[in-house]
């Protein structure tokens, strides 16, 4: 059985202790698309850690972690990451890297900084991780596979072709230093000597491991609105952030998906730049930023502040829908506790109408919220475990957001724990 973990906003709604969670009663968690730019935070008995690269489910020793073909894999980050993970007393993780995963190269991570510093106040708020550069190459066809590794003579050849354009931009757009292509060489090669012990055919282990009944988890990374295709575009993420997109970035075949767990944080945080229609400054933003997430809304890759809004409805349901969301995992909802009124955007204004299906980027810029303000509950709910012992009105909220969204909340969230989790009966489901 698949199963898909995914986020239906911006990111940072909390998929990595879902994940973290769930992995438990998993065999192989699976990395299926995006890179080091975005980080899961997740909090159990080995400590606290900010993942990048690594599936979710490394904590566990029975657990298999594999890097998918759609995972933009910066090997450095990648070995740095286990052994952050390792020198805090996690055994070391079963891994496997398939053959097909394209490499981050060290130049991607150049050209992102290079181009976001010519944009200047137009840039796109890169985590400047290489992640742009590094998917325009893969589908401009020069990208460099894992396998590729394996074949020197094709590739010295194929990076000598691959830097004459490099370069001719490096000198010529951004006036930096060329790259030297012996250089370049020796680094993969290194690379090479750190992935040997894990590269692997992984749709061939993935088909054989369905056959035998193992349970697969895809984690995604970001979420809906970060789509290339179907989010804020161009304010978007390079790689497919939808659960569907998990049949491609692992090899699997798409009819195998059976559940995916929709994870929808309690009120809304973004980062980069990019429309945001329950955005909420000053103050408000503050006070929300501050007790937001574990610890505060900061990026876990770069520690920005994230910008801070209100539970929009629109935007999630077209999050949940686009994602095709047999679950909900509403999350981060113990931080609202210290609200009295809990505004919520449940509709958007366009024109001087009401419209409820989230638009096109140009439309949205343009989208002022329609707020509904619910009662708070003033209660701190962290250390709750049924759901029939959460305040009346907090109750209220999680009925309210499941009749705007239109899909089933069945866990609720209420701490950065692993414990901290009440299932929920939900009547859509
Ligand atoms: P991801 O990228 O979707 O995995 O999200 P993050 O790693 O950015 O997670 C958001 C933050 O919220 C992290 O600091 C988590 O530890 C924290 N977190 C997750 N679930 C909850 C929750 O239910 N309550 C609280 N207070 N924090 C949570």
């Amino acid at each position: 059985m698949v199963r898909a973990i995914v986020g239906a906003n911006w990111g940072d709604e909390g998929k990595g202790k879902i994940t973290d969670m769930l992995a438990q009663e998993s065999d192989i968690v699976i990395r299926f698309q995006g890179g080091a730019n975005a980080g899961h935070t997740i909090v159990n008995h080995y400590g606290k850690f900010a993942l990048h690269t690594l599936p979710s489910g490394v904590f566990y020793d029975h657990i298999t972690s594999i890097i998918g073909n759609g995972v933009a894999l910066d090997v450095p980050k990648f070995f740095k990451e286990i052994t952050e993970v390792t020198s805090k007393g996690v055994p070391m993780p079963k891994i496997l890297i398939s053959d097909r995963a394209q490499m981050v190269m060290p130049y991607h991570i150049l050209f992102d900084q290079y181009e976001e510093e010519r944009l200047g106040k137009a840039s796109f708020g890169s985590t400047k991780s290489g992640i742009a550069p590094f998917y325009s190459d893969k589908y401009a066809k020069i990208g460099f596979q894992v396998q590729e590794l394996f074949h020197e003579d094709t590739l010295k050849a194929k990076i000598a072709r691959v830097l004459e354009t490099k370069n001719i931009l490096l000198e010529h757009l951004y006036h930096k230093p060329a790259i030297d292509a012996d250089e370049l060489f020796n680094t993969l090669m290194e690379y090479r000597k750190m992935l040997e012990p894990y590269v692997c055919d992984v749709s061939a282990y993935l088909w054989k491991a369905l056959k035998e009944g193992k349970n697969i988890l895809l984690e995604g990374q970001l979420g809906s609105l970060k789509d290339p295709d179907h989010g804020i575009y161009p304010m978007v993420t390079s790689s497919s952030t939808l659960a569907a997109y998990g049949a491609i970035g692992a090899g699997l075949p798409p009819y195998e998906i059976k559940q995916i767990v929709t994870v929808v944080k309690a009120y809304s945080s973004a980062v980069g730049a990019g429309a945001f229609v329950s955005e909420i400054f000053g103050d408000e933003a503050d006070e929300l930023r501050k007790r937001g997430g574990d610890g505060g809304e900061f990026g876990a890759t770069t520690g920005r502040p994230r910008r801070m809004g209100w539970f929009d409805c629109v935007a999630t349901r077209y999050g949940c829908r686009i994602q095709g969301t047999t679950d909900v995992a509403f999350t981060v909802l113990d931080v609202l506790g210290y609200l009295d009124k809990i505004p919520v955007c449940v509709g958007y204004e366009y024109e001087g109408k009401q419209i409820d299906e989230f638009p096109t980027t140009q439309i949205l810029e343009k989208c002022k919220p329609v707020i509904e303000v619910l009662d708070g509950w003033k209660t701190d709910i962290r250390d709750i475990k049924n759901y029939d012992d959460l305040p009346e009105n907090c109750k209220k909220y999680i009925d309210f957001v499941e009749k705007h969204i239109g899909f089933p909340i069945t866990m609720v969230s209420n701490g950065p724990s692993r414990d901290d989790i009440i299932y929920r009966k939900s009547s859509l489901k």
